[in-house]
């Protein structure tokens, strides 16, 4: 396994074949694990990248503690079998604050988007810089944050970045909640009332596959499980757009965002159709 910390470092160990690439932001737990997992499935060649983007922090306290763990990282690339680690330090990645920015808009004026100014289009910008400076053929992404892959998406459609897009299950801990790098500052007793989100998006997950449509019927379902979290939104939404829907009529996701006690957590379940049917995509339960 290469560690390459320039962008030319990185496109010089690329190799021959189709290129996957996993961003990540480090911190690498069983979630990133699979979305390497994927990308080693279906690329010849795999590359991580490992940043954590200021750009995308609308809180600078959040970035001065956001978890960094490169050595454990770069031991879970090399047992997931990744061929290149791009971990490039802030000043590779923006010499000077950068003129330039992606603005996907419309997708990012609901949910997170009012909640987090300007997170987006630190994302959308990272993952631009990313998609140029790497030139993979595939880019994996988690579902778990659906509404930054729907901005994805659009950003890569839009600039006709030839990467295919794909989206990954969520994993989750066996009682439910989604793993996250953030999950590690949460206290016990904040852990138990984190489990309301993905109970809450479960039970309206039951609702759907009982028929229920109106997405009025379905947020109530989902916050009647959360009394104990402090709930910013609930919203069912297109997964094309991430334009907030009133009935589930097209594939979608519900997506929640709530604190549990002081710390901010998201997440959502996608109801694809398969078949001409609804089917709630419930994520992966894994133990560990
Ligand atoms: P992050 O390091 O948090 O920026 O996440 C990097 C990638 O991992 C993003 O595409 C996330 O959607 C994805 N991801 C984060 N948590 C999970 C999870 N629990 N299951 C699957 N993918 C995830």
């Amino acid at each position: 396994m290469i560690v390459a910390h320039t962008f030319e470092e990185a496109r010089h160990a690329r190799g021959e074949g189709r290129v996957g690439l996993v961003p990540t932001m480090g911190a690498l737990h069983a979630g990133h694990r699979s979305l390497l997992d994927a990308a080693v499935r279906s690329a010849d060649r795999v590359m991580a990248s490992i940043f954590v983007n200021p750009l995308q922090f609308n809180d600078p306290a959040d970035l001065e503690k956001y978890p960094r763990t490169l050595d454990a990282d770069l031991e879970i690339c090399r047992e997931a079998g990744v061929d290149v680690v791009f971990a490039p330090g802030p000043d590779v990645m923006y010499p000077r604050p950068p003129l330039t920015s992606v603005v996907v808009s419309r997708v990012a004026d609901f949910m997170e988007g009012p909640h987090r100014p300007g997170h987006f289009a630190g994302v959308a910008t990272v993952v631009a810089k990313l998609f140029a400076g790497l030139q993979p053929d595939m880019a994996f992404f988690g579902r778990k944050d659906a509404q930054q892959l729907a901005i994805i998406r659009t950003m890569a459609a839009d600039l006709d970045f030839p990467v295919t897009v794909v989206g990954c299950p969520t994993l989750r801990s066996p009682e439910g909640l989604a793993l996250s790098s953030r999950n590690v500052f949460l206290s016990e007793v904040e852990r138990v009332r984190a489990l309301g989100l993905s109970r809450g998006l479960m039970r309206a997950a039951d609702a759907v596959e009982e028929g229920i449509r109106d997405a009025g019927v379905l947020i109530s379902a989902a916050r009647s499980e959360m009394d104990g979290l402090d709930v910013e939104y609930v919203e069912l939404a297109s997964q094309q757009d991430a334009s907030p829907l009133s009935v589930l009529d097209r594939p979608a996701f519900l997506a929640v965002a709530a604190f549990a006690g002081a710390i901010r957590l998201i997440d959502n379940v996608a109801f694809d159709v398969i078949d001409g049917r609804f089917s709630p995509d419930r994520g992966i339960r894994v133990a560990g």
